[in-house]
């Protein structure tokens, strides 16, 4: 562990140094009231030192190189978290299934999809035969706020683990309260965990937040959802913040697939449908494809700080946001846009003001901020396909058609495949147990499967379970992603820079660029920390994020069951030296309002 950037170590208190020397002499006599009389003594006022409030923010998306490249762009709190923070620039997810719902779940349960079970966003359940997502729940519905009605209903019953969120309530000294906003189901859910006291996302359909049974509706958020609708950002432009001279590539993305209304170079207008004169679908759409969603999510956080009162409980509290809309507009424009650097350097002014509020309300040094993103994403094929790589796209459909067209004249019922989710093949029932005993037409299928372009190599159930020790990080990252029971029964290893394509073969495809594979521009993510007893730096080291949620645990107090992730120590403050900057910097306080 290499440390270019750190606090000095600071001198011990008096207070400290003389409550070390009470309990030993208490120690030694073994004199129960002695030692009550020295603890009382040794423990200063502020104990627990514990922070007030954890404020996990993950930037849907973000590969760890944005921070390398663009951070010269950032003037608020992106820079804020490089420069006064604990970065870790060398983080990255360790399984192939790089998406939405299994990233956020691992940030928040410091577990590895093997373990906590989401997979992918979603899966093929073998029982019922049928696709599910992963916060799909038959059981509970989803309720609309500000009197919308939405459908679905989706809660975090298919999570295996508990997230870091539920075990700071259920563990802590109580009075913890655990909110988070996003605008994807997944993202809001899986932060959150089973149960919480609000979790938000937004359903595009309707222009409505929306929360579901699995937990309560929250007064403040249907107050702030009639007060400050969507709608009123209907006929905005997006134009670039910065100057041209700003932006890094050229300002029209090669191969991009804008979203309806969009051009493929800014300025982006907000107006829905061409014959729309209000907010309907194809505007909401482009509103979450846009910065105005990241304004809004940070500025209804900050709403959520004021009204619950976060950060003045006597627990820890939880504010989770999940920023979607890098994710949007990466599928859309790729990662060498404009788009993409525009979109981050509006979030680093919107977490420049959240910072900013935390600071006023909480205090600079009684929050601590983790930032991270659920995953990368791949440079659009047609893009790098211009400096003579090989890329492409790994078409999904292709894949079922060639296996089908494998088993042809050999006595398997039709059709023999399922579904193929990306890397996952699930076969129909019965099918995967006759081709295990069936040579021949297992060889033939993985040749089929292997004669797509783009494909790299097949690994069949049975190679990936249990996590097997093996020195291939191919192998290994595709046993962590592996749990039997939701996984497929043939795993599919694209070739570097071949994204998986999900359209119809012969039919255009909806997006520009993607994720979801077991490459470093998938699985690397930024790994940020500020605030409450973190030790600025930077940090040279492999990690990985399941390390966040024990890192958060061990400045909390508590303990979580897996063991996938470590506590980042490199990056903790002594217990001294959170001591001094929290004295230094009470709510409200000059050091805590500085910009
Ligand atoms: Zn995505």
């Amino acid at each position: 562990m290499f440390v270019t950037k750190a606090l000095k170590p600071k001198r011990r208190t008096v207070m400290a140094v003389s409550g070390v020397v009470l309990l030993l002499w208490a120690g030694t006599t073994g004199v129960p009231r002695i030692v009550a009389q020295a603890n009382k003594a040794a423990a200063p006022k502020e104990l627990p030192m514990r922070p007030k409030l954890v404020v996990m923010l993950v930037v849907d998306q973000m590969r760890g190189d944005y921070v390398d490249k663009f951070r010269v762009q950032w003037t608020g709190g992106l820079k804020r978290l490089v420069e006064e923070g604990a970065w870790f620039p060398d983080a990255a997810y360790p399984y192939a299934a790089t998406e939405t719902c299994v990233g956020h779940t691992t940030i928040s349960t410091g577990a590895l999809p093997a373990m906590h079970g989401m997979v992918s966003n979603a899966w093929w359940d073998r029982e019922q035969q049928k696709g599910v997502t992963c916060t799909s729940d038959p059981n509970v519905k989803n309720t609309g706020y500000a009197g919308a009605s939405v459908k679905g209903g989706d809660s975090a019953w298919r999570m295996l683990m508990t997230a870091f969120a539920e075990e700071l309530k259920f563990q802590g000294s109580g009075g913890t309260r655990v909110v988070t906003f996003s605008l994807k189901a997944r993202a809001a859910i899986m932060m959150a965990g089973h149960q919480a006291d609000a979790v938000t996302w937004f359903d595009p359909a309707v222009g409505a937040w929306t929360t579901s049974s699995a937990y309560p509706m929250a007064g403040f958020v249907e107050e702030y959802a009639k007060t400050h609708p969507v709608s009123r950002d209907y006929g905005k432009t997006w134009t670039p913040l910065l100057p041209s001279s700003a932006y890094w590539y050229g300002e029209t993305a090669t191969g991009a697939v804008p979203p309806a209304g969009f051009g493929p170079s800014f300025p982006h207008p907000l107006r829905g449908k061409p014959d729309s004169t209000g907010a309907d679908a194809t505007f909401y759409s482009q509103w979450q494809t846009s910065p105005y969603a990241e304004t809004y999510l940070a500025q209804m956080a900050e709403d959520a700080v004021d009204k619950l009162g976060l950060g003045k409980s006597a627990g820890t509290d939880y504010l989770g946001v999940s920023f979607s809309s890098v994710d949007y507009v990466g599928h859309a424009f790729g990662p060498r846009s404009w788009e993409v650097q525009d979109e981050l350097a509006r979030l680093d002014r919107d977490l420049a003001s959240l910072f900013a509020h935390l600071d006023k309300v909480v205090g600079r040094a009684n929050y601590v901020v983790a930032l991270s993103a659920d995953h990368g994403v791949a440079p659009i094929p047609e893009d790098l396909q211009k400096t003579g790589a090989d890329a492409g796209w790994l078409n999904v459909e292709e894949v079922k058609q060639r296996i089908e067209k494998a088993l042809d004249g050999l006595s398997y019922a039709k059709p023999a495949v399922a579904e193929v989710g990306g890397g996952d093949v699930y076969f129909t029932p019965g099918t995967y147990e006759k081709l295990k005993t069936d040579a021949a037409a297992m060889h033939a299928v993985i040749e089929a499967i292997e004669s797509v372009p783009g494909v790299a190599g097949v690994y069949r159930a049975e190679e990936l379970e249990g996590r097997p020790a093996t020195e291939n990080p191919i192998r290994r990252a595709e046993a962590a992603s592996f749990l039997k029971s939701r996984s497929g029964d043939l795993m599919i290893v694209p070739k570097p820079y071949w994204p998986w394509d999900f359209s119809t073969v012969g039919r255009p495809r909806q997006y520009g660029a993607t994720h979801g594979t077991p490459y470093y521009y998938d699985q690397r993510v930024p790994v940020l920390f500020m605030g409450f007893g973190i030790r600025p730096g930077v940090y040279h080291g492999t990690i990985t994020p399941a390390d966040i949620a024990p890192t958060l645990a061990s400045l909390c107090g508590i303990t979580l069951a897996p063991r996938d992730g470590r506590v980042l120590g490199e990056a903790l403050a002594k217990t001294d030296e959170r001591r001094t900057a929290r004295k230094s910097s009470a709510p409200g306080s000059a050091e805590s309002t500085k910009p």
